[in-house]
């Protein structure tokens, strides 16, 4: 089927366009710039600039994929979960468009989409076997999610989650403390060029033998983040800033790794998906790759501008609950900024 898909949950306004799994359009336009100011995502400001961009990208989208809006089979658009006011403008945008072009819409689950990812392939390229079931961990400025996919559609679950900030949240917030730029992920990858990941043993959240129980695959940065302010306060005027760089980056990464294969090993699943923009991490991917390889885990990374928010990966799923025969939502859904994972839509 041919659907469009639209994703507004953050700061980025997506816009795709999908044939079954073959990626037409993928067109985004990010407020970071403008959240950049504030050192983190304001919901107003990410509102207005949803409302701002969303008319242009869907219009750029169309034109890219080459089609009409009266070809679409389908259109899909993110109702949860992520910040409710911006949620609203891309819902807003889906339900005119379907309404006026009288096309099936389905409100679907972000996070879902996500796992969608994996699945696309770009216009002309080859199809990427479908690899399920499979972990997929998720870390993003808004979420650090571990989840088990047996299906896309109907058998999602919800292994493990951050109890405090999410890791890309938790990279933002330390580079505040180290005075540099948002967002944190980069700055922070910078300062770590020439810094020893082993200088300063920042703690591990949650992998203590007490937590092993309860929060066997959760998360939680702010201690780790409490640990690097103090480091600083003690250093005062010598701070090593690259040495501190690169111990949070590798306690963040030591973390999510070891938790995520974790997960494989106790589902018997060998397979890790990764998505969200914290992916983009080198030092996560490197680590990834070399412990997957070690526990004979196949890891999967889609490419980078599927791996963060984006309208292809929503479309992809409107797809695959297409071509399941999922009767689409009530004409009357709302967004819901807590959707939980094991709900892929929203009725
Ligand atoms: P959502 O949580 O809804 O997916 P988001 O906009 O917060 O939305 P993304 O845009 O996917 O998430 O990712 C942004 C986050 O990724 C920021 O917190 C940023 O610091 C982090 N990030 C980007 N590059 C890197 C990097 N090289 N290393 C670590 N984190 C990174
Ligand atoms: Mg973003
Ligand atoms: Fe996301």
């Amino acid at each position: 089927p041919l659907v469009l898909g639209i994703e507004s949950s953050c700061d980025e306004t997506g816009v795709g366009v999908v044939r079954g799994r073959e990626v037409l359009a993928n067109v985004i336009a990010s407020s970071v710039d403008e959240q950049a100011r504030y050192g983190g995502v304001v919901p107003e400001i990410a509102a207005r600039a949803h409302l701002e961009a969303m008319r242009p990208t869907l219009e750029r989208a169309l034109e890219v994929a080459g089609v009409g809006i009266t070809d679409l089979d389908a259109v899909a658009v993110t109702a949860g979960p992520g910040l409710a006011g911006a949620l609203m403008v891309g819902v807003g945008a889906a339900k005119a468009l379907a309404v006026t072009a009288r096309k099936p819409l389905y409100g679907v689950n972000h996070l879902v989409g996500h796992v969608t990812a994996d699945q696309l392939h770009g216009a002309g390229e080859e199809a990427r076997p479908v690899e399920l079931p499979t972990v997929a961990l998720l870390v993003s400025g808004g979420h650090t999610s571990l989840l088990l996919v047996r299906g896309l559609v109907d058998d999602v679950e919800l292994l493990g989650e951050t109890l405090d900030d999410a890791a890309g949240e938790a990279f933002d917030k330390t580079a505040r403390l180290l005075g540099l730029a948002y967002p944190g992920g980069p700055s922070i990858d910078r300062a770590a060029v020439d810094g020893d990941p082993a200088a300063i043993r920042f703690p591990r959240g949650l992998t203590a033998a007490k937590d092993r129980e309860r929060h066997r695959f959760d998360f939680s940065f702010s201690g780790l983040k409490t640990a690097v302010a103090r480091h600083v306060e003690r250093a005062e005027g010598d701070l090593a800033i690259g040495d501190v760089a690169a111990s949070f980056r590798e306690a963040v990464v030591d973390v999510l790794v070891t938790k995520a294969l974790d997960a494989c090993r106790e589902t018997g699943v060998p397979r890790l998906l990764l998505g969200g923009g914290v992916v983009a991490n080198r030092r996560l991917r490197d680590v990834a790759a070399e412990r997957a390889a070690a526990a004979g885990v196949q890891l999967r990374i889609p490419p980078f501008d599927l791996c963060t928010d984006n309208g292809a990966m929503i479309a992809g799923l409107g797809a695959r609950l297409v071509d399941a025969g999922v009767a689409p939502s009530g004409a009357g859904f709302g967004v819901d900024s807590t959707l939980p994972v094991g709900q892929v839509l929203i009725a």
